[in-house]
């Protein structure tokens, strides 16, 4: 059986990981955070000392790595063999090489992959670039969260990481392959004009209504 999934898709810095982890927690669903993937691979691919833009390296890389996203206290689990992969994720030369990295067909296929199979073990809330317009597609509850470059920017700056995130939107929108984009159905919020606890609170009260059984008529 295939459980629900709400997806939160939105440029870089847009708050939509801090909003996520509430409508999980408050939904008692489980998080998933399919950015922390992408900022794996690029790890492994900079650690192995592969070109970030080549094709032919990440088919290489994906024959022999042994990669497992596994819920475990409803949260995701990032590992190599027995290796946390999380704590690498956030380093600033991931930082740099993540948009080309994730640009990869053959990494998306094989992640996009991963992502779906764990519709199969739990409800999900799934954020992203491209959860609402590829990986869970089908899905009812859709939302993107954006706010203008400058709130983004200093939303990264207070959480002192070095972040190019121009570059990284540039790349994202603008790649061939699956490219940020606010899926048609998707609801828009700005996380410039209201705060997480205030959007998490209308993403919950939405999709309650949505999953509410209809009256049934005496
Ligand atoms: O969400 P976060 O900023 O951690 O994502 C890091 C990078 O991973 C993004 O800039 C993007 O290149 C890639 N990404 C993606 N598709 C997703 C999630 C992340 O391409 N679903």
């Amino acid at each position: 059986m295939l459980h629900p999934v709400i997806c939160i898709d939105g440029p870089a810095a847009s708050g939509k990981s801090t909003v996520a982890r509430l409508v999980a927690r408050d939904l008692g669903f489980v998080y998933v955070d399919t950015g922390a993937m992408y900022r794996a691979f690029t790890f492994l691919t900079l650690e192995a000392g592969y070109d970030p833009t080549s094709r032919e390296r990440i088919r290489q890389l994906l024959a022999k790595v042994d990669f497992h996203a596994e819920i475990r206290n409803k949260e995701i689990a990032l590992r190599e063999g027995k290796r946390d992969l999380l704590p690498c994720t956030r380093l600033p030369e991931v930082n740099a090489a993540v948009s080309p990295v994730s640009a990869l067909p053959e990494l998306r296929e094989y992640l996009v992959n991963v992502q779906r199979k764990l519709r199969l073990a739990a409800p999900l809330v799934m954020e992203g670039r491209d959860i609402g317009t590829v990986v869970c597609s089908d899905s009812p509850y859709k939302f993107f969260i954006d706010a203008c470059p400058k709130v983004r920017a200093e939303r990264r700056h207070k959480q002192g990481e070095r972040d190019n995130l121009a570059a990284r939107d540039q790349l994202d929108s603008s790649r061939a392959a699956a490219p940020l984009l606010r899926a048609a159905d998707a609801i828009l919020l700005d996380s410039g004009a209201a705060d997480a606890r205030s959007l998490a609170d209308l993403i919950v009260s939405r999709v309650r209504a949505a999953r509410q059984p209809a009256p049934t008529v005496p």
